[in-house]
């Protein structure tokens, strides 16, 4: 559920940018636990510290792993609400770019041919997405804002859908 977040907050262990308190917990806790010491140790071994570091991650973490650092995260989000919260805000704000790139690339005839297919045999069942769309390429709106909730949360399902590293729309 907050895969994401995991992403991002090992991510800036990774690069070093973490907040200092947080990593103190953070090493504590990998200094006890065995799956997560192993999984960061190889992690750390092999990551690139390019940009694309938190989209990879998100895909690596083990399950078994993930359940240990979400338990980790609550922990610390009780005695550092702010640092915690940091991290879902940017992976907040990290959604509704993606959305609106996405609703964006679908209005221009823009996605890749994947992402097409997923999008249009979503709206073909889904009149909700799929009348909000059409009146989009309708009315030619191309900087339509932050689509309704509902919709919103449909979209990012199913971008969480496709392969890691696809990139869901054409330059
Ligand atoms: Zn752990
Ligand atoms: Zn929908």
């Amino acid at each position: 559920m907050i895969c994401k977040e995991l992403a991002y907050m090992l991510a800036d262990y990774f690069n070093g940018s973490m907040d200092a308190r947080l990593r103190e917990e953070l090493d504590d806790h990998l200094s006890r636990c065995e799956p997560c010491a192993a999984f960061t140790k190889t992690y750390q071994a092999v990551a690139d510290r390019t940009h694309s570091l938190r989209r990879h991650i998100e895909y690596e973490i083990p399950p078994e792993v993930s359940k240990r650092l979400e338990a980790f995260i609550h922990a610390a989000a009780l005695k550092y609400p702010e640092k915690v919260r940091e991290y879902r805000d940017q992976v907040e704000r990290d959604r509704r770019e993606k959305v609106a790139d996405l609703v964006r690339a679908a209005t221009a005839g823009k996605l890749s041919s994947a992402t097409a297919l997923l999008v249009e045999s979503h709206c073909a069942a889904c009149p909700e997405c799929g009348g909000y769309l059409a009146a989009l390429r309708e009315t030619g709106t191309t900087q339509a804002g932050d689509p309704p909730e509902g919709i919103r949360s449909h979209l990012i399902a199913l971008m969480q859908t496709l392969p890691p590293g696809e990139e869901f729309f054409l330059a």
